[in-house]
């Protein structure tokens, strides 16, 4: 996330009243920008990673892995480093550090981005490993620093938390975590406050259970306290909020408080990145699955792998009303998605891109896409932003309310910034260096600086070959949701089929410069896309044969890159380091080149973790010394003290 605004934040009442406001200023802003920015060409296929890392405390003496809350402590000298680098002509600025939603949390980026140059991906796995370095000088003994997509005993009975507090505080009104885990800038609490507030109830995050062999059926979770009488909001757990047989959490810090993997690239002009956005959309579930680390919430093994839907959750601010439960009466809109979730409308001006590919109904804010479109802005993008702008702002600055649009961003950024999706079109900075961007936003985090590197590097090797081969994944976007679904069930990975575009390199890319104009669903009359038809362009595949192909019929994406590297120039060195990173996500992806489960997801290794444990009694809980033990293997993985043949033997770089 980007540096944050100091100032007062106004709760929820008196925050509303500027929502038209912020609403209006911003895309005033976004015209301003786009006017000035909009035929900005850069040089440089720039791009950076963001890992989110947690710090754990290790208490051996109760063989128990808590959560840090020590972290801004560890941040204050992160940051005090990263200035000096920054004020020293004779220093280089070697990691980017930034605070995070809970107090456990830091986000760690390269010093600068990458460069275009395939060499520079070789930069990527030690800038990463010097990252965790940094971190680990200013930890105490027992302290250690991980990259794991969710606490597995977040929220439990007992201490998860180092110091410990008791759950339940006024900004989440948590019955199981405390308020004391969000990090206290005033950004976080308002933040959390806010959506509750707005919601008009504390939010509902519901996982399905992993049914054991002796799980109860139906699993009604006896750690809830269901009778807790400290807020009115108590009471929602027994009125329906916590669903049986599922996994409940009621807290923003479930999920935003769980690490991902983030890589963002900086494209030569707007059409580029418009088209990167667009291409890069239909992969986010498929890298989603491929990716899946997140198999247990709240001390429980879950029946799905990832931390999506449990985020989409944590910040579904909609009211009643949104929701569709209540007829509309004081809000404008029925929306169909939390704001963090996957996007809901294609926006290139890429020929290639039909109409009904565009096939979701897609709500928008009428005038703000009026207003875009009078001042020369096209109709995807009005309809892309108008999207984005159906949402409030939810944490307002007293301080910053009244700004120039010419120069400032902050109102634009305000709502954009809180739109959290599968990709993200960044329009560049006012007054900086940097061009028109995409963020791709899907991953979840590794065990291992070696795997980060190795999906960073795949993804930005994709980027490559779309641009330069003018790869066509189009699929119907409500398709893409589809595979948002998919990705979620247990094993996902090796098990499902996703829809996927059988021909990608059909229809090359029409020359650059035309702008077509924008559709719509609407305008297409008995537009067969059947997808049982023979002649549909996309079909359900493995993500095996997805990334790596079959015998003459579909290419595969690995096997793709590697032609364009073999017709690149690039020394031997830097081609096997990148070989060796493939493997790793081509072996991710296969069932059949080595014996099932030789290199599985990072959530079923932790999932077999779990349950070949000897203190596991195959009723889905996550002891603390299961979690504990876990822990301690995983620091030893990613210290490389332990080789797990599971999944990093022989890929040790
Ligand atoms: P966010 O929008 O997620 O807060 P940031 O702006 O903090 O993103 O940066 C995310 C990533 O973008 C970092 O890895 C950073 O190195 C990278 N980055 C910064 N400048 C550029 C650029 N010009 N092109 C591509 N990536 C960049
Ligand atoms: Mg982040
Ligand atoms: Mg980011």
């Amino acid at each position: 996330m980007g540096l944050l605004s100091l100032g007062t934040p106004l709760p929820w009442d008196k925050s509303q009243q500027y929502t038209e406001l912020i609403r209006h200023h911003g895309i005033e802003q976004f015209l301003a920008l786009y006017n000035k920015m909009k035929d900005k060409k850069t040089e440089c296929l720039l791009f950076g990673d963001e890992v989110e890392y947690m710090v754990i405390f290790m208490d051996h003496n109760n063989k128990n892995a808590k959560l840090s809350l020590r972290v801004s402590e560890i941040f204050s000298e992160l940051a005090k480093e990263e200035a000096e680098a920054e004020n020293d002509p004779k220093k280089t600025v070697q990691s980017g550090w930034r605070p995070e939603y809970a107090r456990y949390m830091l986000e760690g980026t390269p010093g600068t981005p990458f460069g275009n140059r395939l060499v520079d991906l070789t930069r990527v796995e030690s800038s990463m490993k010097l990252r965790r370095q940094t971190v680990m000088k200013y930890l105490r003994a027992n302290e250690t620093v991980v990259t794991v997509t969710s606490f597995p005993r977040l929220g439990c009975l007992g201490e998860f938390l180092e110091p410990h507090f008791e759950p339940g505080g006024p900004v989440a009104k948590s019955l199981f975590v405390p308020d004391e885990v969000i990090n206290p800038h005033p950004r976080f609490p308002t933040l959390t406050a806010n959506i509750r507030t707005r919601r008009g109830s504390k939010v509902a995050i519901n996982m399905p259970i992993f049914h054991d062999i002796k799980t109860p059926k139906p699993f009604i979770d006896p750690t809830i306290p269901w009778n807790r009488d400290k807020f009115p909001e108590d009471r929602e757990a027994a009125s329906g909020a916590a669903l049986p047989d599922h996994i409940y959490m009621d807290a923003m810090s479930f999920g935003m408080g769980s690490c991902c993997l983030q890589i963002t690239f900086q494209t030569r002009t707007i059409g580029d990145a418009r088209r990167l956005y667009d291409q890069l959309a239909t992969l986010t579930p498929i890298m989603l699955a491929l990716t899946a680390a997140a198999p247990i919430w709240r001390g429980y093994l879950s029946d799905t792998d990832c931390r999506w839907d449990v985020i989409a959750s944590s910040v579904d601010d909609r009211t009643k009303e949104e929701r569709g439960l209540e007829p509309l009466k004081n809000n404008k809109f029925v929306i169909n998605k939390s704001r963090y979730d996957s996007i809901d409308t294609y926006i290139s001006t890429d020929a290639r891109l039909k109409p009904e590919y565009n096939d979701l109904p897609l709500v928008y804010d009428e005038s703000i896409y009026k207003k875009l479109i009078d001042n020369g802005i096209d109709d995807l993008l009005a309809r892309h932003l108008a999207h984005l702008f159906i949402r409030d702002p939810l944490v307002i600055y007293d301080e910053l309310l009244h700004q120039d649009n010419e120069t400032s961003t902050d109102h634009f950024e305000n709502i954009q910034s809180t739109n959290w999706q599968t990709v993200r079109f960044k329009p560049p900075p006012p007054n900086s260096n940097i061009g028109w961007r995409v963020e791709f936003r899907s991953m979840e985090v590794q065990i291992t600086d070696f795997e980060n590197a190795a999906f960073a590097i795949f993804i930005a090797l994709l980027t490559r070959i779309i641009l330069v081969y003018g790869l066509n994944f189009y699929i119907p976007i409500s398709k893409v949701d589809q595979n948002m679904g998919i990705a979620h069930k247990r094993g996902a990975a090796l098990n499902e089929e996703f829809w996927f575009r059988k021909s990608i390199y059909d229809d090359p890319v029409p020359p650059a410069g035309g702008c077509h104009k924008g559709h719509h669903v609407s305008e297409i009359n008995g537009a067969n896309l059947t997808n049982g038809s023979t002649n549909a362009k996309w079909e359900k595949m493995t993500i095996d044969r997805i990334i790596n192909g079959d015998d003459g019929h579909f290419i595969g994406l690995i096997p793709l890159i590697k032609r364009y590297l073999d017709t690149s120039d690039i020394d031997h060195d830097t081609r096997r380091q990148l070989d060796r990173y493939l493997d790793l996500v081509s072996k991710r992806a296969s069932d059949t080149s080595i014996p099932t489960g030789n290199l599985p997801t990072t959530a079923t290794w932790i999932r077999e973790f779990v349950r070949s444990h000897p203190k596991y009694n195959y009723d889905s809980v996550v002891s603390q010394e299961i979690n504990y033990d876990l822990f301690k293997t995983i620091e030893k993985i990613q210290t490389g003290q332990t080789k797990v043949p599971a999944f990093l033997d022989g890929f040790e770089i």
